[in-house]
């Protein structure tokens, strides 16, 4: 029996062992004794992780897949949960716990994989897999960079990125219309930030919004004193600032007179 592959949910199935075990290979196994595989679908990667000394949790959202898995993974049935990632909460399995995160991931909701991973940053010491290539290229890549933006600026605050290595559509079944790449994110040693964090999403936020502006104008809204908008990094487009400079630049807007 196998699954067929739905395109709703984003199924692509890797079909290269070998790159299943270098995927799988990715995690250090440092700082967590837990990893949740999110999207096994039939386990290609699973049966790899099943191998390391961490006790591996999958989640799956496809009745057909967690059937599949539950036949094949006999010692891994319990662990099998079905459901939606992006809807679960993750705590029912691992409670306070630390876990780190792996998959091939569902390419059509990558994005809000990043970010339920950020909200969660406490228990995620690392983080690795594959998304469509543009995305993951997008999480690593550094100011200056066309592809730099929310989700590279984001992720970098509190984890250090990596990219690892690119992965070609022949390799699934069906395959997809991109590249992949696979990316691992070690959180940082201190990643508690010493600014104002909702602050600091909402700027960074809104400074891409309009990501050809100069931060004078993008940050508007903010309503922030003439006194502040004279320095010179209003002055720049949100692609000229590394993540420090987004840091300082919350500081700055935290401390300055006008700002409600
Ligand atoms: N890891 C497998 C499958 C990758 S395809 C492989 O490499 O072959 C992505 C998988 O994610 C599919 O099995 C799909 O059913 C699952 N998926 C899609 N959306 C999901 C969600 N919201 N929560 C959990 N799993 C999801």
């Amino acid at each position: 029996m196998s699954v067929k592959a739905k395109k709703y949910l984003g199924q692509h199935f890797l079909n290269d062992e070998s790159i299943a075990q270098d995927i799988a290979d990715t995690l250090s196994l440092e700082g967590y004794r837990h990893v949740l595989e999110i999207g096994p679908g039939m386990g290609v990667l699973t049966k790899y992780l099943l191998k390391k000394k961490v006790k591996t949790h999958v989640i799956e959202i496809d009745p057909e897949s967690v059937e599949y898995l539950k036949a094949n993974y006999l010692n891994l049935a319990d662990r099998v949960h079905e459901k939606d990632f992006l809807k679960y909460d993750i705590t029912e399995i691992f409670g306070e716990e630390p876990f780190a995160i792996i998959g091939n991931f569902p390419y059509n909701i990558s994005t809000q994989i990043v970010f339920k991973t950020l909200e969660m940053r406490e228990q995620i010491p690392e983080f690795s897999g594959m998304f469509q290539k543009e995305v993951a290229a997008r999480i690593c890549s550094k100011e200056g960079s066309k592809v730099y933006g929310i989700l590279s600026v984001l992720t970098q605050a509190f984890y250090d990125a990596e990219y690892l290595f690119t992965v070609p559509p022949s390799v699934f079944n069906p395959p997809p219309k991109v590249d992949s790449g696979v990316l691992r994110l070690k959180r940082k040693e201190n990643f508690t930030l010493q600014v104002d964090e909702k602050l600091f999403f909402r700027v960074v936020k809104t400074a891409f919004q309009q990501r050809r502006k100069t931060l004078r104008n993008s940050l508007k809204s903010f309503n922030l004193s003439d006194n502040l908008k004279a320095n010179v990094i209003f002055g720049k487009r949100p692609e000229q600032l590394s993540v420090e400079s987004f840091l300082e630049l919350t500081k700055l807007i935290e401390n300055d007179e006008n700002q409600d």
